[in-house]
């Protein structure tokens, strides 16, 4: 009989051990969900970190995809540095985490131009898609493309939906300079350009020491063709506007404060209303 009891009272004694445990674990994991990420940077967090946060706290992911190519007077990565200066700016807004930046992009019309290079779309399109499907894989849930160059807009939709159907994720590809163009025009009071007010002033708001008015004449600056009108291999201008006679740079800093506040209000708002409808209509979810 005593044998029994102490048997008995090993056993409990083991079991509340075993429960104390559990609830140890239960409000350690409550602790480390309540606990912001020590950055939002992917390639800065380490793997235990990254495994502990998606996707049990965090199932969105920002990707800036840009390119290397001539703009006017402002820097030739603008296309990747736009991107990604809104992506640390929306991500806490968001909560998501910020994927490192594809820095190269389609640029065959541009490559002619100091500083420019272009990757092959046929090996673009299939390394565009790799990255999208392996964030997907690693548990992200909500997959947001944020490009900044038109060049890759057709490879990252195509690989957007493939990837998106495949791993049953969902995957939105923001294309911000057409996204802001009423804001581009209330900001402004006048259409934007590539290189033009928009994206000058986009970037003089977080790097006005790399924007550079002393080299600005308004030759630099041609309009678009009218569609099918005519094409040119390289383009002929690197500052393209998109109405004939609108979208100089103006290079004023307090537009350019008002734009950056104004266009990052805007994508971050289309990410938080589709990532919203996508859980009300439970897709992919
Ligand atoms: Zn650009």
């Amino acid at each position: 009989m005593k044998k029994a009891l102490t048997v008995l009272t090993v056993i409990s004694l083991a079991a509340a051990m075993m429960l104390a445990a559990v609830a140890a674990q239960t409000a350690e994991a409550a602790k480390s969900a309540a606990k912001p990420p020590t950055t939002r940077e992917m390639a800065l967090l380490c793997w235990q970190e990254f495994g502990e946060l998606v996707p049990a706290r965090i199932e969105t992911v920002l990707v800036p995809f840009g390119s290397l190519e001539p703009h006017g007077v402002i820097p030739n990565g603008t296309d990747s540095l736009a991107p990604e200066a809104m992506a640390r700016d929306i991500a806490a807004r968001v909560d998501a985490l910020i994927a490192p930046t594809l820095n190269y992009g389609l640029t065959d019309a541009m490559k002619a131009f100091p500083g420019a290079v272009s990757i092959p779309g046929e090996t673009y399109a299939p390394f565009a898609e790799a990255v999208l499907d392996n964030l997907a894989a690693n548990g992200f849930k909500n997959v947001i493309v944020l490009n900044g160059h038109g060049g890759n807009t057709t490879a990252l939709n195509a690989a957007a939906t493939r990837v998106a159907n495949a791993r049953r994720v969902r995957v939105l590809v923001v294309n911000w300079w057409t996204l802001a163009d009423d804001i581009t025009k209330a900001v402004f009071k006048q259409n934007g350009g590539h290189a033009g007010n928009n994206e000058t002033a986009y970037v003089q708001a977080f790097l006005p020491e790399h924007v550079h008015p002393e080299r600005y004449k308004e030759e630099m600056a041609s309009p678009n063709a009218p569609a099918g009108a005519y094409y040119a291999v390289p383009v002929a201008s690197t500052i393209l506007l998109y109405e004939k006679g609108q979208g100089a740079p103006t290079f004023d800093a307090g537009q350019a404060k008002e734009y950056f506040r104004k266009v990052n209000d805007r994508v971050a708002e289309l990410i938080l209303d589709t990532v919203k409808k996508w859980d009300l209509a439970g897709v992919y979810k």
